[in-house]
């Protein structure tokens, strides 16, 4: 079962990677074929495979030898890594589904916020059927959990949005409402919450090392990502730790 789902997994990264980068430009995620952006040579197979094309070539296309960016093989292993952990900590039942396809929702959206600073409609509108799907075959307890935490999630980023006049984008706004709904009202407060510590974290060691300065601003849909699968996997440990101290 495990290999069955690393290779699937590893092509559905790869996949991801074609639409993080395409769907932002408005491009075919079908056609044309992958291409080196250097010389414009199309990828055969051999340079497709997921994470060990990389590695072979050496993190080079194999005609100009420009540079391939790592966060290719990195979104794929992640993926594979996300895919396998849902599986060892939740079995084959279809709870499995809806973690898959909120990882799947994160990696795509890690890569457009890094490249573009968007978090493109067509991605949530794609995600949103399937969360609606699944929560119809697996609703919250209560059921009615999820249209309160799509309202809560999505009021308390507007509201944020205009209290730091636009220090947050109508991306992220939108991303917590769809959270909210596949995640309750409960759980989309904590997301918020570790989203804020993991992106706050990393502004304050980024300015610390002069990667960036203070007021730039910085893509948080990556920490939207890790903030809510660190909550949905262990939300329980989190709120027994807070608790504990009562
Ligand atoms: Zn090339």
């Amino acid at each position: 079962m495990e290999i069955i789902i690393l290779l699937y997994s590893l092509l559905l990264g790869s996949f991801f990677n074609v639409v993080g980068l395409r769907v932002p430009l408005k491009q075919s995620i079908v056609k044309p074929r992958s291409a080196c952006p250097g010389c414009g040579h199309t990828l055969k197979a051999i340079e497709l495979i997921p994470v060990l094309s990389y590695l072979i070539q050496g993190g080079k296309c194999r005609q100009c030898k420009r540079r391939i960016s790592p966060l290719y093989p990195i979104m794929e292993l992640s993926t594979a890594l996300l895919f396998l952990f849902a599986y060892w900590q939740i079995g084959w039942t279809f709870e499995v589904i809806f973690a898959w396809t909120l990882i799947s929702l994160f990696i795509i959206i890690f890569i457009t916020d890094i490249k573009y600073m968007l978090i493109p409609n067509r991605i949530l509108l794609f995600f949103i059927p399937l969360f609606l799907i699944e929560r119809i075959i697996l609703p919250l307890e209560p059921w009615w959990d999820s249209l309160l935490g799509a309202a809560i999630g999505f009021s308390l980023l507007l509201m944020i949005a205009v209290i730091s006049k636009g220090g947050m984008g109508g991306g992220d706004i939108k991303l917590f409402g769809v959270i909210g709904f596949a995640l309750g009202s409960k759980l989309v407060l904590l997301s918020f919450f570790a989203a804020s510590v993991f992106g706050g974290i990393f502004g304050v060691i980024g300015m610390a090392l002069g990667y960036f300065k203070k007021g730039e601003s910085i893509p948080f849909g990556p920490f939207i990502g890790i903030g809510t699968l660190v909550v949905y996997f262990y939300h329980q440990h989190i709120l027994d730790w807070y608790f504990s101290f009562f």
